[in-house]
C-alpha cells in the first residue's frame, strides 16, 4: 500500500464526463489499496473567467477580494468530484485550503505556503476516505484566503505531498509527460522517461509550461518523487500494485543515474515572452548598471539576460531583457528617468526576440557544449544577439521568426530526435 498524492489539472477536470473519469481513475488506485489525496484546479477556463470578472470592476483589484474570489473556482471541482467519487461508491470527502489547514503568508494573490497541518488528512485517510483538497489556495495568520499564484495547484500537491510523505506525487495533466522540446514546434521531440528536478527547474524557468516553477522547487527541497502523466491514457493499469514506480510519464528526481547512454542535454526550452533594450552610448563609469537598472527594479520589472559591451571612447551600450509585457513600461521609465540623467545617446528596443535555451546537468561532464549549439546556430545563420550561461544551460537570444529552425536544428545536433519517426502529439 501506497500513500499517493494526485494532482489534476483544469483540462483534466473540464466538463462532468471528464471528472466522472477522473473519479475512475482515483476509485482504481483506491480498490487497489492505495490511499489516495487529491488536489484539484478549477475547471478549465474558469479561473480565467473569474479573473476577467474582476477586471471588468478594476483594473488593479484589492488583492484579498482577488484571493477571496478567484479561489472559488477551485471550491466547485473540489465538490464535483467528491460527488463523482461518491456515485461509484467510494467514500469521498473535500477540503478547502483553510479546511485542511493550508498555512500561508499573507503575500495575496502569490502566497507561499508555511506549514500543512497532517493531523485531519491522516485521520480521514485511515478511515478509508479518499481526501479532495482545493488547489491554490491556503490561509494566512490572519484568515484571509490567499492563492498561490498561476498554475498554484500543482505546488498544493507538491506541498501536500512532502508533508504527508507521500510516495509519490502524480501530476495529471493534457500531455503524456515532460517532453524534450515542445512536440508542436518540432514532431521530432521524444518523451523523457526521467528528468532531475535541477533540470526540470530550469526547463520551467526558461520556458517550459508543464509544472509550475515553485512546484519544482519545493519538490527538489523536500525530495517528493514528482511524476508527470496524462490524465487521459488509458494505459496505466499496469501501475498499481507496489511496483507502481515504472516509465509511465516523466519522473522528475534527484537521481542523476549512471547511464552512460545518457544524453549531454536533455531538453530545449524557449520562452517568446521576452523583449530586448539597448541604452546607447552611456559614459562608463561606476554606477551606470545600478543608474539604468535600478529603476527597473523598483517598478517590479525582471531583469533576465544583460551585456555591457566593451568601452570605447569612454563610451559603451548597455543591453538586457525584460519580460514583453513590461517592455513599455521599462521603455517609458528609461526615456523619462534615465536617459538624460546619466546622458545616454538613445534607448532602443525590441520584442521581436525569443529566448532558446539548451538544459542538461550532462553539461558539467562534458567540454564543448556551448560551442557545438552556437556552430548549430551558425551552420542555419541565425544570429545570436545575447547569450547567458549557468552550470547545466546555456541561452541564447535571437530574432523571433528564427525559433523554429533554432529549435529543430539544436534538438537534432544533439541527439534528442526520436528514432521513431515523428511524434503523434501536435496542435
Ligand atoms: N486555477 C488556477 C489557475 O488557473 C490554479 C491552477 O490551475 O493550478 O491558475
Ligand atoms: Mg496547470
Amino acid at each position: 500500500m501506497a500513500l499517493i498524492v494526485q494532482k489534476y489539472g483544469g483540462t483534466s477536470m473540464g466538463n462532468i464526463t471528464r471528472i466522472k473519469n477522473v473519479a475512475q481513475r482515483v476509485k482504481r488506485w483506491y480498490d487497489n489499496g492505495h490511499q489516495v489525496v487529491v488536489v484539484v484546479s478549477a475547471m478549465s477556463g474558469e479561473t480565467n473567467r473569474l479573473i476577467g470578472l474582476a477586471r471588468e470592476i478594476s483594473s488593479d483589484p484589492d488583492p484579498r477580494e482577488y484571493d477571496q474570489m478567484v479561489c472559488t473556482g477551485e471550491q466547485v471541482s473540489i465538490s464535483l468530484l467528491a460527488m463523482a467519487l461518491q456515485s461509484l461508491g467510494v467514500d469521498a470527502k473535500s477540503m478547502t485550503g483553510d479546511q485542511v489547514a493550508i498555512h500561508t503568508d499573507d503575500t495575496h494573490t502569490k502566497a507561499r505556503i508555511q506549514s500543512i497541518d497532517t493531523d485531519s488528512i491522516l485521520s480521514e485517510l485511515n478511515a478509508g476516505r479518499v481526501i479532495v483538497v482545493a488547489g491554490f489556495q491556503g490561509i494566512d495568520e490572519h484568515g484571509d484566503v490567499t492563492t498561490l499564484g498561476r498554475g498554484g495547484s500543482d505546488t498544493t500537491g507538491v506541498a501536500l505531498a512532502a508533508a504527508l510523505k507521500a510516495d509519490e506525487c502524480q501530476i495529471y495533466t493534457d500531455v503524456d509527460g515532460v517532453y524534450t522540446t515542445d512536440p508542436r514546434v518540432t514532431p521530432k521531440a521524444k518523451k523523457l522517461s526521467k528528468i532531475t528536478f535541477e533540470e526540470m527547474l530550469e526547463m520551467a524557468s526558461l520556458g517550459s509550461k508543464v509544472l509550475q516553477i515553485r512546484s519544482v522547487e519545493f519538490a527538489g527541497k523536500y525530495q517528493v518523487p514528482l511524476r508527470v502523466l496524462s490524465s487521459f491514457d488509458e494505459g496505466d493499469d499496469g501501475i498499481f500494485d507496489d511496483k507502481f514506480k515504472q516509465t509511465v510519464g516523466t519522473l522528475i528526481t534527484a537521481d542523476e543515474g549512471d547511464d552512460m547512454e545518457r544524453a549531454v542535454i536533455s531538453g530545449i526550452a524557449f520562452n517568446r515572452d521576452e523583449a530586448k533594450i539597448v541604452v546607447l552610448g552611456v559614459p562608463d563609469h561606476p554606477g551606470i548598471a545600478s543608474a539604468i537598472l535600478s529603476p527597473i527594479g523598483r517598478a517590479n520589472i525582471e531583469v533576465d539576460m544583460i551585456i555591457q559591451n566593451m568601452s570605447e571612447n569612454g563610451v559603451t551600450d548597455f543591453s538586457f531583457t525584460v519580460p514583453r509585457g513590461d517592455f513599455n513600461k521599462a521603455m517609458k521609465i528609461l526615456n523619462e528617468q534615465v536617459k538624460d540623467d546619466i546622458g545616454a545617446s538613445d534607448v532602443v528596443g525590441t520584442s521581436d526576440v525569443v529566448k532558446v535555451s539548451i538544459v542538461g546537468v550532462g553539461m558539467r561532464s562534458h567540454a564543448g557544449v556551448a560551442s557545438k549549439m552556437f556552430e548549430t546556430l551558425a551552420s542555419q545563420n541565425i544570429n545570436l544577439q545575447m547569450i547567458s550561461t549557468s552550470e547545466i544551460k546555456v541561452s541564447v537570444l535571437i530574432k523571433e521568426e528564427c525559433l523554429e529552425k533554432a529549435v529543430k536544428s539544436l534538438h537534432t545536433a544533439f541527439g534528442l530526435d526520436r528514432e521513431d519517426g515523428e511524434s503523434k502529439v501536435a496542435g
